[in-house]
């Protein structure tokens, strides 16, 4: 924690640790489209603008924090539709066999839902 170690030190401040990485991604440059990062910041509790004045650089473990949490997101929104149509369509306990929900019954669900094991 020497002060000349900070002088000496050189890099970009990551808009989502503040930790300051010599590999970051811009947030405007051809690389973040590629990856739809502005997309996935949208799922953050913060609002990045283009002229706000604040870091416009994420460093690789963000990306991949990021990711992750998209991933989750998307999974857990197409899981909300596959139980509300379950739900909606077929409720009078005919599940069709080409529903993802096929042959989980409900009372499972309260409990141990995340235990399939078929990973
Ligand atoms: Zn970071
Ligand atoms: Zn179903």
């Amino acid at each position: 924690m020497g002060s000349y170690g900070r002088a000496i030190m050189t890099g970009y401040i990551c808009r989502l640790c503040s930790e300051q990485k010599k590999k970051v991604i811009h947030l405007y440059s051809y690389k973040s489209r590629s990856l739809h990062l502005l997309e996935k910041i949208k799922l953050l509790p913060i609002t990045v603008d283009k002229y706000d004045n604040l870091p416009k650089t994420i460093c690789e473990g963000c990306i991949e924090r990021l990711e992750m949490q998209y991933n989750l997101v998307q999974k857990i929104r197409k899981s909300n539709i596959i139980q509300r149509s379950h739900r909606i369509y077929h409720s009078n306990g005919r599940c069709p066999i080409e529903c993802p929900l096929h042959g989980i019954s409900d009372a499972s669900w309260s409990t141990e839902s995340d235990s399939t094991g078929d990973d």
